[in-house]
């Protein structure tokens, strides 16, 4: 038992921490530099001393366990179901990279693929998050009333893995290698953390462009007052696309948290979903 789980789950831990902790470190630097530096979105504590913050770092540290095992499990399914392998070596090659139409192509080519495909995806798994039927799970994300970056780690497993993990293992069944998963990590981090810092920016003309804290934190307010809205990860045109765009220009979103009662622990989160009785409170967009 020792051997077989407990070690194993133990060392992921410790893999987990050793890999988080260098960028919980630099981006609390950034971040402490940024709240003294530039204006922010609404008034209020400095994000060290925010509300919540222990159950967002619990939640920085278990997700990349989660999520990891994840990716490799349905990467496998995907090697084995959809491309037919059986042979352990195949598999492995498979999932080391070097399957499928995308495998021939130079690196930032791929790497364009990767963020367009994902973007993409992670737009419409969102959206269909915010349904009645899933909202449950994505509550937890929505369950931060001080918004700030460390709120971005804030996910259900459940909803990790048919989001972000789904996207990036059909990507790389398309045959993206994992060393582009790898590059642009530490920007898929960054800008994670970007759009839910308590920041003031727009980037003005370039709104469409590129997901901003004001964009990102809109999405996090009440649909009533605009929330439910930009559902884009990093390519707001999407939303434009799609009819989801909101930044109403004058004014800044400044009310966030979900309309029903939702535990503020790590735990009482985990379990949340599969409550008997869950608030029955949903965030579906009109129509949804
Ligand atoms: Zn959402
Ligand atoms: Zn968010």
């Amino acid at each position: 038992m020792l051997d077989a789980i407990i070690l194993p789950v133990l060392g992921q831990l410790g893999h987990a921490i050793g890999s988080v902790l260098p960028i919980l470190a630099t981006l609390s630097v950034a971040f402490t530099l940024l709240h003294w530096l530039a204006e922010p979105c609404n008034p209020g504590v400095p994000w060290w001393r925010k509300p919540g913050l222990v159950t967002d770092f619990v939640f920085m540290f278990v997700l990349p366990v989660v999520g990891g095992w994840a990716r490799v499990v349905l990467l496998v399914a995907g090697a084995m179901f959809v491309y037919g392998l059986s042979e352990p070596a195949e598999i492995e090659r498979f999932v080391g990279g070097g399957h499928g139409p995308l495998a021939g192509l130079p690196f930032w080519v791929q790497a364009v693929a990767y963020m367009i495909g994902t973007d993409l995806i992670m737009y419409w798994t969102h959206r269909l998050f915010h349904g009645a039927s899933l909202w449950r799970y994505h509550a937890v994300h929505h369950a931060s009333e001080h918004l700030d970056w460390t709120s971005g780690a804030r996910f259900h497993p459940i909803n990790v893995v048919f989001h972000s993990v789904l996207a990036d293992v059909v990507l790389l069944m398309l045959g993206v290698p994992p060393t582009v998963l790898v590059a642009l990590g530490p920007f898929n981090v960054a800008m994670s953390g970007l759009v839910h810092a308590n920041l003031d920016w727009t980037w003005g003309p370039f709104r469409h462009v590129l997901a901003s804290p004001v964009f990102h934190r809109w999405h996090h307010t009440d649909p009533a007052r605009g929330g439910s809205m930009n559902f884009a990860p990093t390519f707001p045109v999407l939303d434009v696309l799609f009819g989801t765009f909101y930044m109403p220009r004058g004014v800044l979103p400044d009310r966030y948290g979900v309309d029903h009662p939702m535990p503020q622990g790590f735990l009482g989160q985990m379990a949340y979903p599969f409550r008997r009785d869950p608030e029955p409170g949903t965030d579906p967009l009109p129509g949804h």
